[in-house]
Formats: structure tokens, C-alpha cells, sequence
């Protein structure tokens, strides 16, 4: 279905696109960085695109958002400081925010107009922005990163698709950077694609991580508005597996994910036992 009601995201390696009926065209601006805009839709309600490319949608925002802050915080023996990498709908930070122990958040986004805009049209992904803890740091990540220096307990790199300013954002320098940045037992999540429609691409994400982390594992989430809804994101980490989870969070967590809309531990734990077809397209042995 096409048409003027409908909304077509830019295609996916100039093979695949997915399309959505259109209430309202809410907002459309040039940034510095990119095109932004946000339509209202009948399946997803609110929908933001960047540059064309879907990002986050009122319907399946808390997939994402919940799964790279939620493993990682229950993984973690000790979590004083996080860093975020573009994220600028702020919904990572969102979900941060519920963990007490942490005491400090620092957002990395490239373009503050993401900031903005989101703070205008998804208040329910911003609404943590505002916590004392939060730093909201207007860089570019792939600069920012190169002077910390074992400074983060987790790393989330929650960018655009690799292609112009965000390219850098895949490769084994910019890993190696984020490796350089965590504390002794640090993790890194980040998002790694589609491998039904990115066979090349998830390979080489994975082959680029594993030449700077020791432990380097998949999952995968639905998320309803990526081409292919299949989407895989990884957990690289120092010393601790994914599957480790920290027996002494275990009590907390117990409390917070039955407020949570994807994320509990038992999920957690079963998320990382993949199917033959995932693992071998990111080169795990069976
Ligand atoms: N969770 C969604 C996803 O991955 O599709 C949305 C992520 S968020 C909106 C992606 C953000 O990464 C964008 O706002 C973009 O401006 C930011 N970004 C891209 N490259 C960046 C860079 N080099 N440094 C900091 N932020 C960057």
C-alpha cells in the first residue's frame, strides 16, 4: 500500500521498507545533522524518522529502551557511571534512572535538535532527562569516547544505522575506544541490526567486536518498526557473561520488572540462547 495517507521509511540497504498509515504530519525540520520528522500513525501512534529512518514509535519504544539498560544494570556487580551514545529520544535514560545505585548518566547525542524535539513529542522517553544525576552532553560520541579512560561502568551505543556521522560508531577503533573507557568489569550493549536483511553488515559488527572484547554475546527483540521487526543487539563485556546475573540485584529487580513492559529475569536469561540461523551469522560456535 502506498499513497499520500501512507509514510514508506527509507529503504534498508536499497532492498526492504516498511510503511505506515498516516494521521498528521507533526513535525519536519532540517537540523545540522539531519532530517527530522514526526507523524502521528494508526499502528504505532507517534513515530519519529531521522533522515527517513524509523527510530522510535509510542508502540514498541520500551523493547529497546528497556533491554540494553535492563541487562547490563543485572549483569553488573557495581554500577556508579553510564554512558549513552546518541539515545537522544532519551529513553535509555529513562530506564537508567530507576536503577538507585547509579550516580551519574552521561548522554552523548550529536544533535540537540533530537533532544528537543523528542522533549516536545515523546515527554514519556524524555521525562528522565531531568534527574540531578543526568548529564546531557551535545558531542559527537566518536570523539567524546577517545578522552575517557576507565571512567564507565556501562556503555550503550544507541545510534543510527552505520552510514555517515554514525559510521564511525561500528568499527573496531571506535570498540577499542569504548573498551578504554570502561571500569575493569565494564559492559558495552549496542544495537546491531538485521540479519535477514544485513548479512555483510552483522557480520563484520560482530567479527569488530570480537577483536577488542573478550566476551562477546547476541540477542535478540522484537522491535515492530525496524525493517524486518527481527532485530539483534550485542553485550560485549570484560570479565562477566550475560547470563551472570548479580545475585545480590536480584531482590531489587524482583520489585522493579513487574512495572517494566518487556524486561524480566527470566526473559533475560533465556534471551541469549540462539538459534543456529543467529548464531552462525555472527560467527558463534553451536
Ligand atoms: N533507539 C533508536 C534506534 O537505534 O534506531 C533510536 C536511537 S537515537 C534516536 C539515535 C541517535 O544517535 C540520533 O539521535 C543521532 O543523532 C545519534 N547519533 C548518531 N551518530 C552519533 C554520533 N556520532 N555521536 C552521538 N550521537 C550520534
Amino acid at each position: 500500500m502506498s499513497g499520500p495517507n501512507w509514510i514508506t521509511e527509507k529503504s534498508y540497504h536499497n532492498t526492504f521498507s516498511m510503511g505506515f498509515k498516516v494521521k498528521a504530519h507533526l513535525h519536519s525540520e532540517k537540523s545540522p545533522y539531519q532530517q527530522i520528522d514526526v507523524f502521528d500513525t494508526d499502528a504505532v501512534g507517534k513515530l519519529l524518522l531521522l533522515d527517513g529512518k524509523t527510530m522510535v514509535s509510542d508502540k514498541d519504544e520500551f523493547v529497546y529502551h528497556e533491554v540494553v539498560s535492563h541487562i547490563p544494570c543485572m549483569v553488573a556487580r557495581s554500577v556508579k557511571k553510564v554512558l549513552i551514545i546518541g539515545g537522544g529520544d532519551g529513553g535509555v535514560v529513562r530506564e537508567f534512572v530507576k536503577h538507585p545505585e547509579i550516580e551519574r548518566i552521561d548522554l552523548v547525542e550529536i544533535d540537540e535538535r533530537v533532544i528537543e524535539v523528542s522533549k516536545i513529542y515523546f515527554p514519556h522517553c524524555t521525562s528522565g532527562l531531568s534527574d540531578k544525576r543526568v548529564r546531557v552532553l551535545p558531542q559527537d560520541g566518536f570523539a567524546f569516547i577517545k578522552k575517557a579512560k576507565k571512567e564507565y561502568d556501562i556503555i550503550v551505543v544507541d545510534s543510527t544505522d552505520p552510514v555517515d556521522f554514525a559510521s564511525g560508531l561500528f568499527t573496531d577503533e571506535f570498540y577499542q575506544d569504548v573498551f578504554n573507557a570502561l571500569t575493569d568489569e565494564g559492559i558495552m550493549m549496542n544495537q546491531t541490526e538485521n540479519p535477514f536483511l544485513d548479512e555483510w553488515g552483522i557480520k563484520n559488527i560482530y567479527n569488530n567486536m570480537r577483536r577488542v572484547f573478550p566476551i562477546v554475546y547476541s540477542f535478540n527483540a522484537p522491535m515492530l518498526i525496524y525493517p524486518g521487526v527481527f532485530w539483534t543487539f550485542g553485550f560485549s563485556s570484560k570479565k562477566y557473561r550475560p547470563t551472570d546475573l548479580n545475585p545480590n540485584k536480584i531482590p531489587f529487580m524482583t520489585l522493579l520488572q513487574r512495572n517494566l513492559s518487556w524486561y524480566n529475569m527470566d526473559w533475560h536469561k533465556s534471551a541469549f540462547s540462539l538459534s543456529n540461523f543467529h548464531k552462525k551469522l555472527i560467527g558463534q560456535e553451536s
